[in-house]
């Protein structure tokens, strides 16, 4: 989500000029997580199940790493927000809104598991104490317990996909002495991501380095295809969504006829599905996230995908048809 919020909220939060742009592209959102996805896995031992979505052959399990109060108050970290789309996202996701106008948020991860049982990981999370988000995130998530609730052993994960290199999402891709928790995956992130980072950035030395030293960091440009059954519209596709970041990226999942795109920080808010041009105060480049994020959202609703997100408060958001009645 973001380096250092604190230290970046000390900064003043420049008033970008926002255009309002509806949501009228998008539409409603329509079902609920509860109805439309399917808990086939045991109980963790929280409780809870982790939540899936079937593509066709692909299954797209959501994975939960943590939950918490983000350092910065809500109102802050959306500084342009309309009092329309406050009023929208608070219908989309009534638990991001804690007391005193905090923003709660989970850190949530996915698993993409192919026929076979090979595994895409997308993301990994806010890590263990000792990690680089350890500063601000609630240390420690508990990734390692999901995946083993939904029978996933590191050795089954063929490819981890890092949307991007903030802390809260690539926490367990190393241990803190810098050993690949998932030994046989190559690690994909963009080579914009990398190149962007600034020199002494932690993304480098807890997780760049380490992946590099052990051969397993591999670096794409732009779009391209990961390994998996594919077939006349199946597949997994990644491609550049820059802004937040500058080689930030998201994953399309394709089958069965339906689309299910995971999105990593596109959005990381409801007020930003409720009115996409909403400014998140910590991107990188907020002109270009704000043309990348209404470009990708408008797409979605043209094309019924469902979107994965993860600081939501629900793992999936079906989104209408293009002919689906309105309301
Ligand atoms: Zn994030």
């Amino acid at each position: 989500m973001t380096r250092d919020p604190g230290t970046t909220a000390r900064r003043t939060l420049l008033r970008g000029a926002v255009a309002t742009v509806g949501a009228a592209a998008l539409g409603p959102l329509t079902g609920t997580s509860a109805r439309a996805d399917t808990p086939a896995e045991p109980p963790t031992a929280q409780g809870s199940r982790a939540a899936v979505r079937r593509l066709g052959r692909y299954r797209v399990l959501a994975l939960l790493d943590a939950h918490g109060t983000f350092p910065v108050a809500a109102a802050a970290a959306f500084p342009d927000a309309t009092p329309e789309a406050w009023e929208r996202a608070r219908e989309l996701d009534p638990p991001a809104f804690g007391p005193h106008g905090t923003w709660e948020l989970d850190f949530r991860c996915y698993a993409v598991r192919a026929p076979g049982g090979r595994i895409t990981l997308v993301d990994t999370g806010i890590g263990p104490v000792g990690s680089p988000a350890s500063k601000w995130a609630p240390v420690p998530g508990r990734l390692p317990q999901s995946l083993t609730a939904a029978g996933i052993r590191p050795q089954d994960v063929d490819t981890v996909v890092l949307s991007h290199l903030h802390e809260d999402h690539y926490g367990w891709s190393v241990t803190p002495d810098g050993v690949p928790v998932f030994p046989d995956a190559q690690y994909v992130v963009q080579q914009a991501e990398v190149a962007g980072l600034a020199a002494g950035d932690s993304a480098l030395r807890y997780v760049v380095d380490p992946l590099r030293r052990a051969g397993l960091l591999r670096q794409v440009d732009g779009r391209c295809r990961l390994p998996g059954p594919r077939g006349a519209g199946a597949g997994l596709t990644l491609f550049g969504t820059p802004g937040h970041t500058p080689g930030h990226q998201s994953l399309l999942v394709e089958g069965g006829g339906q689309r299910l795109l995971i999105t990593g920080d596109v959005l990381v808010h409801a007020v930003q599905l409720a009115d996409p041009a909403t400014r998140y105060a910590f991107e990188a480049d907020p002109a270009l996230a704000r043309r990348t994020r209404e470009a990708l959202l408008a797409e979605a609703g043209r094309t019924g995908t469902v979107l994965a997100t993860p600081h939501l408060n629900r793992p999936f958001l079906p989104l209408p048809a293009p002919d689906a009645p309105r309301h």
